[in-house]
């Protein structure tokens, strides 16, 4: 491989095709000199501001709470207007441990198999060392608990990722992890529930027998499925009763947004290089992080006057960007705050899918307010996943790589986005992000593609 002076690499044993290609960058790598070392602040930037968290009960004892169980520095962080957040040494460092920048690719076989004029582009967030997007804001947030002195975190999990992403996290710079996981999915991902144990964590299955919330819904039913709301509570239950732990959130929060944006800061640096611009921009979003990460940085351009598309990929089994724009708990047992979100009620049941990192009743403040003022747009797939699986097929067998069950929506979009261009003619720049692999989910594509 070369390097140009542009940044690019070109591969030296396809030149042909290289030329036949009209010589456009198939992948675009950033250098560790050329990675973000500060986040995107979109607070300083929104056109109204952000409605803040909300207790109602006297005392407002949930608020005080969080300022007991979260990190000083992210709720700091929650609150900053500063437009760039430096990124401190120590966390960049670890971004390159964990194999940042990642690269941009141009999806060039996959527009050939569609017959588009669009321009595909998708970023590779399956490049992580515990295979998705989460790493991003846990190596952060477990950096900065080691510096604050703690000697554990506890987190839920809901597809397993993010406690993945965070035991892998705390085991870098020496921290004990305790994981609340969704009982349905720790179930049966059996390999991704070792590889947690592998970096040192405890693992419990959720409803558990660890905390009071568990035991009373474990009574109500012995074999509760569980849900994201359900882990959040009893994570903060346990991070609450032991002044050595504090509780990490993998998503919904401003910080971890702000801790993901390296993905869209890099995007848009690679994507300048080889002289392009987004028309539309697409991520999955349950919480919001992945696509709050890859889309912030062009949000921020899109409320200073570009025009630029925005689609957030969701279930129709938790389709919370199509639910009421109003104040709602983020746990099922009413233990946070409540916040201003896109909401399908923090009570809500909802039929488990193999994308399960999309199953959550409301989406990021950030995000909710954007959408409200017309900024996003949504789309909500059926919950057999049927649809959305055979495109991420048509994907690995086009692009040579497996995105994670939650990412197979971005690519589904992004596919719809592309064919709709062949019918207009549009040449359209599509990005998408692909937030995480699919090597631990092959029980996903079994089970819907009957392989
Ligand atoms: C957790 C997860 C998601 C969904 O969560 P967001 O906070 O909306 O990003 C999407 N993709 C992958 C790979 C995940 O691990």
């Amino acid at each position: 491989m070369t390097r140009t002076s542009k940044g690019l690499y070109a591969d030296p044993r396809f030149p042909a095709r290289l030329g036949s290609m009209g010589g456009e960058a198939l992948a675009v790598h950033l250098s560790p000199e050329e990675a973000p070392n500060r986040w995107y602040n979109i607070l300083a930037d929104l056109p109204e501001p952000l409605p803040p968290p909300r207790d109602e009960e006297p005392g407002q004892p949930r608020l005080k709470m969080l300022g007991e169980v979260l990190l000083g520095e992210c709720l700091r962080q929650e609150n900053a207007t500063d437009r760039w957040i430096p990124i401190p040494p120590e966390i960049q460092d670890l971004y390159l441990q964990a194999g940042r920048p990642h690269p941009l690719f141009r999806a060039r076989r996959l527009e050939r198999h569609l017959g588009t004029p669009a321009k595909l582009y998708y970023k590779s967030e399956f490049y992580s060392p515990t295979g998705s997007h989460k790493v991003n804001t846990a190596l952060a947030q477990a950096w900065y608990a080691a510096a604050a002195g703690y000697e554990r975190v506890t987190t839920e999990t809901g597809a397993g990722q993010w406690g993945t992403a965070l035991a892998y996290a705390a085991s870098l710079v020496g921290l004990k992890t305790t994981v609340y996981w969704v009982r349905a999915v720790h179930d049966w991902k059996v390999e991704r529930r070792n590889l947690m144990r592998l970096f040192g964590a405890e693992v419990h299955a959720s409803p558990s027998p660890q905390t009071n919330v568990g035991r009373a819904l474990l009574r109500e039913n012995g074999n509760h499925p569980g849900s994201l709301g359900i882990a959040v509570s009893e994570g903060l239950e346990d991070a609450r009763s032991d002044e050595k732990a504090v509780y990490c959130l993998g998503s919904v929060l401003n910080h971890v947004l702000l801790h993901q944006t390296v993905i869209g800061l890099e995007t848009r640096r690679q994507l300048e290089m080889i002289g392009e611009y987004p028309d539309v921009v697409i991520s999955c979003l349950g919480g919001g992080s992945n696509f709050g990460g890859f889309a912030l940085p062009f949000l921020g351009d899109a409320i200073h006057g570009k025009e630029v598309r925005f689609i957030a990929a969701q279930s129709e089994a938790a389709p919370n960007l199509q639910g009421e724009y109003r104040y709602d708990h983020a746990d099922h047992a009413e233990l946070t705050p409540q916040l201003k979100m896109y909401t399908l009620g923090h009570r809500k049941e909802m039929h488990p899918i193999r994308g399960d990192g999309l199953r959550y009743h409301a989406a990021a403040p950030i995000i909710s307010l954007l959408r409200h003022l017309g900024y996003i747009d949504t789309i909500a797939y059926p919950a057999d996943e049927k649809y959305v699986f055979e495109r991420a097929r048509a994907f690995v067998q086009a692009e040579g790589f497996l995105p994670a069950p939650e990412s197979a929506y971005s690519v589904a979009c992004a596919i719809d986005e592309a064919v709709r261009c062949k019918e207009t003619g549009e040449r359209k720049v599509i990005a998408f992000n692909v937030s995480g692999h699919g090597f631990m989910d092959m029980e996903a594509y079994r089970e819907i593609l009957g392989l």
